[in-house]
């Protein structure tokens, strides 16, 4: 039914082409989610997860035997690769070695089948590799920490960002925290955005020493958050709004409006088996504006106040 494809049915979800091998082999045991259930669960979804996963390098968690077994981060190309994997090569750089892509759902569903159980992109594009198009700030509680405070820290990061022009939006992370992202017109380049997100988490980390922390070599004090801003970096990675995480449970990180951020909803709160109906009885989908806010971020020439 060569008229299927991509193109979803009316009301029907995105059909991919690619097959899958042993889609009954199980990847997440506890909540009974295999590899047909994941390709399901993409197709589903599709339309909500595509901008930020394609046309931009991925780093992926594969995990062949499921979540109980060996799980390593690949960003370079394999062997056997299906196809509808898009290799790229690093404009800046001599490395041999090409980057990985992927541009449909053809794409995703074959990362379904090498048994990638993550999806963290990059924050810039192909079109732009040097000016991130978007800025992710990592909230990773201490042991201990309380839920509304991960909440309150993810509600200033939002007023710092919108004080410099920005606007913020609030996904859980699918594991223990919260990632505030911010959409940008590219523009800065990655070591303007990393000077721009290192100044704000030491600024948060200065006001409330009580509550925040700004290095890694202080993170995981207890009761404590990390404000990891080291997502904001040329090569580096976060996982993506909608993408499954790897642990028990089958979470996925979850894009929220501000107003649901509530103790009710914790960072693995959602998941592959209640996401899609999330979606289906949405009105509007929490990030429907992501694009269409993006802003520049303009940055102040040394010496100069910029005037408000
Ligand atoms: P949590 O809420 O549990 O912190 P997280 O996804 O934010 O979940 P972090 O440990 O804070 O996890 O890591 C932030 C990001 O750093 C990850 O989403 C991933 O993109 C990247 N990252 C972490 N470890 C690796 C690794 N070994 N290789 C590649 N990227 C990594
Ligand atoms: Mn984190
Ligand atoms: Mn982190």
């Amino acid at each position: 039914k060569p008229a299927s494809k991509k193109k979803p049915a009316r009301g029907g979800p995105a059909r991919s082409t690619v097959k899958l091998t042993h889609p009954d082999r199980v990847y997440w045991p506890d909540a009974g989610v295999t590899k047909q259930g994941l390709a399901d669960y993409y197709a589903e979804i599709w339309p909500s997860i595509a901008p930020y996963i394609t046309h931009r390098p991925l780093s992926l968690l594969r995990c062949p035997s499921g979540i109980t077994g060996e799980q390593f981060f690949q960003k370079n190309a394999w062997k056997g690769l299906n196809e509808a994997i898009v290799l790229v090569d690093d404009p800046s750089t001599q490395e041999v070695e090409q980057l990985i892509s992927i541009e449909d759902l053809d794409g995703l569903t074959a990362l379904v089948q090498s048994a990638v159980l993550e999806i963290h992109p990059w924050g810039s594009t192909l079109d732009a590799w040097e000016k991130p198009d978007m800025i992710i700030l990592d909230l990773d509680p201490g042991e201990g920490t309380d839920w509304q405070a991960v909440i309150d820290a993810a509600q200033e990061v939002r007023q710092r960002l919108a004080d410099a022009g920005l606007a913020a939006f609030v996904k859980t992370s699918g594991g223990k925290g919260l990632h505030v992202v911010a959409p940008l017109a590219p523009k800065a380049e990655w070591p303007d955005i990393k000077a721009f997100t290192k100044g704000l988490a030491d600024a948060m980390a200065s006001d409330s020493p009580d509550l925040y922390v700004s290095t890694i070599s202080k993170a995981k004090r207890p009761g404590k958050i990390l404000i990891d801003y080291l997502r904001n970096q040329r090569g580096q990675t976060a996982v993506a709004p909608y993408s499954t995480r790897a642990r028990p449970g089958a979470p996925v990180s979850a894009p929220l409006a501000w107003e649901e951020l509530s103790p009710a909803i914790g960072p693995a709160y959602f998941t592959v088996l209640n996401m899609p109906t999330r979606l289906a009885s949405l009105g509007t989908v929490p990030w429907a504006d992501f694009r269409k806010a993006a802003k520049p971020l303009e940055i102040a020439p040394a010496g100069k106040k910029k005037a408000r």
